[in-house]
């Protein structure tokens, strides 16, 4: 694979970047550069919004039944390229083809679910509210919506909000991670082939700087950001300094519990494909094993060996795990083990392929409960595990970290789970499911430091997001007069 240019795209076409400050994009596997990205310029930035506001101003008063037209297209031309939409982001993000298929799937279903849209932006009506007076709402678009992404779901995340945006009648401007923006870039190629108007979906490269710029420019009125929870605390009060409408989904420490009456082979296997999946890489990988009595000691065995056993390399390849991100994330997460090797009774920094951003699986236990390694996130294929006594002190360790993305439980008891989906502080509950990954007609939800806002992406979430809702009280009196 040659080096590849990244470009912008605004107003219909596509634009060699103007500016200098250029980043290498590697191949994580090979930990060889394949692509230059170019940091856009504010002039760009500003193209880019304008465009998408002049868009904006047409797209809105197209018939919502015309507007889910491209979408539809869109989804065949998704169909139609889907194994090169999934080779690319194995190639870019290190993940197995296995898994950059999952997350297509799921970017698809969202274009699907938008499609409903007509049906989706209907809203209340009360015939007589009075005599001679009906009061009904209306959804609008809000307007120019910029969408600020994370590096490891470069084809799924964009998706959980553009598809509503341009369908319920948005300009957007999507702003890619800076580690991973080719995925972007050949999705723009089938947007572009969808037949949206020119200005209605834009991309603009670059990282912090670029997102600063689309928080503050006044044309921009909503900004969906998904990253870490320190970006996205600092997203959520940039964007409310300007006024803007903002979610922001944050990161994650997710627990997993696992009751002594679990089925073994089924929970270990799950289990292991949340925490090393994506090389745990992922907002919704489990990174804690709570292992609850009698749980301890089966359950401790059967997860040393998955992961001591899981097969690591290039995502291309028949290989269950891929790489890290980047040389510097892999030698992050090397630095935490080794801050903790007393504890590591798994050590995924032996054995690694010689080239390529890899670490194999690890499992870390008998921390101190004060330990901060329990509440950071590691963003890497680690998990530790931690025993508890009871149901109950498990509950009470989940909800007493700072993040609530998500929290399974394993059992096969309907009273205890029943009880965990009801007390457990955090957005996305599992029961016996390892990755509990909202599909799209539910919001891809998140609690505490793991989301600022109140609407998520996906869904009816998406629709009220990305729309004002008006509300119009009109009155046809029997005669003009102020009588009733
Ligand atoms: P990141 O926070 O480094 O970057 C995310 C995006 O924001 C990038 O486009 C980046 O350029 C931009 N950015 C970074 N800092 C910024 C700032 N201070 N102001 C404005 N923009 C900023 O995240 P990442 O490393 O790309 O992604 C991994 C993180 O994302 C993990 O913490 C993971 O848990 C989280 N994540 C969360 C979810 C979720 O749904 N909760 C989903 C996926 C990933």
């Amino acid at each position: 694979m040659g080096m590849q240019d990244v470009y912008h795209y605004w107003n219909g076409q596509w634009r060699k970047p103007a500016g200098s400050t250029t980043l290498p994009i590697h191949d994580p596997a090979k930990a060889v550069p394949i692509a230059s990205l170019t940091i856009a310029e504010p002039v760009e930035v500003d193209a880019a919004v304008q465009a998408a506001h002049n868009a904006f101003l047409s797209w809105r008063r197209v018939p919502v039944t015309e507007r889910v037209q491209p979408l539809f297209r869109l989804k065949a031309v998704l169909e139609r390229d889907f194994e090169a939409l999934a080779r690319t982001i194995t190639l870019e993000c290190g993940k197995t083809l296995v898994e950059s298929r999952g997350e297509i799937r799921r970017a698809i279903e969202n274009v699907e679910t938008a499609c409903g849209m007509p049906y989706l932006l209907q809203s209340g009506f009360n015939e007589s509210v009075a005599p001679g007076i009906d009061e009904f709402s209306i959804r609008q678009p809000i307007g120019v919506a910029a969408l600020l992404c994370p590096f490891n779901f470069p084809g799924m995340i964009p998706f959980w909000f553009l598809p509503y945006a341009v369908a319920v009648g948005c300009g957007v401007v999507v702003k890619p991670s800076e580690r991973v923006p080719l995925t972007m870039q050949m999705l723009m190629q089938l947007i572009q082939e969808a037949g949206f108007p020119p200005g209605v979906i834009n991309v603009i490269n670059g990282g912090r700087d670029v997102s600063d710029q689309l928080i503050a420019h006044p044309l921009v009125r909503s900004i969906s950001f998904v990253g870490s929870s320190a970006a996205a605390r600092d997203v959520y009060a940039k964007a409310a300094q300007h006024g803007k409408r903002v979610q922001c989904q944050g990161g994650a420490k997710n627990p997993v519990v696992i009751l002594p009456d679990a089925d073994i082979d089924t929970a270990t296997a799950v289990i292991a494909d949340s925490a090393f999946g994506c090389a745990g890489q992922r907002c919704l990988a489990a990174s804690l094993a709570i292992l609850v009595g009698d749980a301890r000691k089966p359950f401790g065995d059967s997860l040393r060996e998955a992961a001591a056993t899981r097969k690591t390399g290039n995502g291309f390849e028949d290989v269950q795990m891929g790489p890290v991100i980047s040389g510097t994330s892999q030698s992050r997460i090397s630095s935490l083990l080794e801050s903790a090797s007393a504890h590591l009774t798994v050590d995924g920094r032996k054995d690694v392929p010689a080239e390529g951003y890899f670490l194999r699986p690890s499992i870390l236990e008998h921390l101190d409960e004060s330990d901060p390694l329990l509440r950071t996130e590691i963003f890497g294929p680690v998990l530790t595990l931690i025993e508890k006594p009871s149901i109950e002190d498990a509950l009470a360790f989940v909800n007493s970290g700072a993040y609530g993305n998500m929290a399974c439980l394993f059992t096969r008891s309907g009273d205890s789970a029943r009880r965990f989906r009801t007390e457990a502080e955090v957005g996305n509950v599992g029961i016996n499911v390892g990755v509990a990954a909202p599909m799209s007609f539910f919001p891809f939800s998140g609690a505490r430091e793991s989301f600022f806002g109140d609407l998520h992406g996906q869904g009816l979430d998406a629709v009220r997001f990305f729309t004002n809702e008006k509300v119009v009280v009109e009155r046809w009196p029997k005669e003009w007069s102020r009588k009733f």
